[in-house]
């Protein structure tokens, strides 16, 4: 069977051009896959009529309805709940999420997205967009407005939950007395939560449980200071409050980084401190764009 998608998605699409949906019945589905940045339409009637529509426009028709004859341009799916929907979507066409393409289409009427400048959200919006909000889009086709988010971060958490989204990874170098670590992730946000989990992963002996959200919300004039202060700060929350992290969603824009980071506190009959890390450092920091990956290099000391 995923042969069988393989071959259809090569032959019907460039691999280049994003796949286009049809979503029979499931219109759950049909939000996701646009906030995901892909052109989708819905048909809840006329089975027939969606496949026909589907085959002129190149687009998959995405149903469950099993018992039709199986066409090459029809992904049926066999998962009943919606974000396992998604996944298996993702999983038979191999595709990830690109966080670039997140908010570039409305999720109400499938139009492509403007940019909103700050000034006009700040007019339209009922809230103080400044505490709580950044990079707004409107639909011109509805008028809807987005922005990057608490609901954006909830998001992004279920998204690399769901292992559809591209995580960063990191390795360990020597340097001297000090801890040396040097990520990659396909995007600056991703170095961020990389180098999160990075820490307490050298920090921590013993499985961290995501019990609670706490927010991590930190400025600096450049970005290397904003990922020192961002490593900083989650080091102050486990000297302090003896919060334990184990996975980030971030949101950053200009100088400013918004982090929920998931987990619980330090559980001494569960949890072994492995070494102490005093800081991070800006003794040989790297962080810059390589290719289409990012990739950091930063100094702890220990
Ligand atoms: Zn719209």
């Amino acid at each position: 069977m995923i042969y069988f998608y393989k071959t259809f998605t090569k032959e019907v699409f460039a691999t280049d051009t994003k796949p286009k949906f049809l979503v029979f019945g499931i219109l759950k589905l049909v939000n996701y896959l646009r906030t995901l940045g892909f052109d989708t339409i819905y048909l809840r009637k006329d089975y027939q009529k969606a496949i026909r529509i589907a085959k002129e426009e190149g687009r998959i028709l995405v149903s469950q309805i099993n018992n039709l004859p199986k066409l090459p341009w029809i992904l049926y799916l066999t998962e009943k709940k919606n974000d396992l929907r998604l996944k298996e979507i993702f999983q038979k066409l191999h595709l990830t999420v690109n966080e670039e393409d997140i908010y570039t289409r409305c999720g109400a009427c499938n139009a492509p997205l403007e940019n909103l400048s700050v000034e006009d959200a700040e007019k339209i919006l009922p809230f103080d967009i400044k505490k709580c909000a950044y990079l707004f889009k409107r639909c011109p086709k509805c008028g809807k407005i987005y922005w990057k988010g608490e609901h954006y971060l909830t998001l992004k958490n279920k998204l690399l939950k769901l292992g559809i989204m591209e995580r960063g990874k990191y390795s360990l170098f020597d340097h001297t007395a000090d801890l040396g670590i040097e990520a990659e992730a396909p995007s600056l946000e991703g170095i961020f939560e990389t180098l999160g989990t990075a820490l307490f992963s050298e920090l921590i002996e013993g499985e961290i449980e995501e019990k609670g959200k706490y927010t991590i919300d930190v400025t600096s004039s450049s970005l290397e200071g904003l990922l020192v202060r961002f490593l900083n700060e989650l080091l102050y929350k486990f000297e302090v409050e003896e919060l334990l992290c184990k996975s980030f969603s971030c949101i950053l824009l200009d100088k400013r980084i918004l982090c929920n980071c998931f987990g619980g506190k330090f559980n001494p009959r569960r949890h072994i401190q492995k070494r102490e890390i005093k800081a991070a450092t800006y003794h040989n920091l790297c962080l810059k764009k390589k290719q289409n990956k990012w990739v950091a290099r930063v100094i702890l000391d220990i």
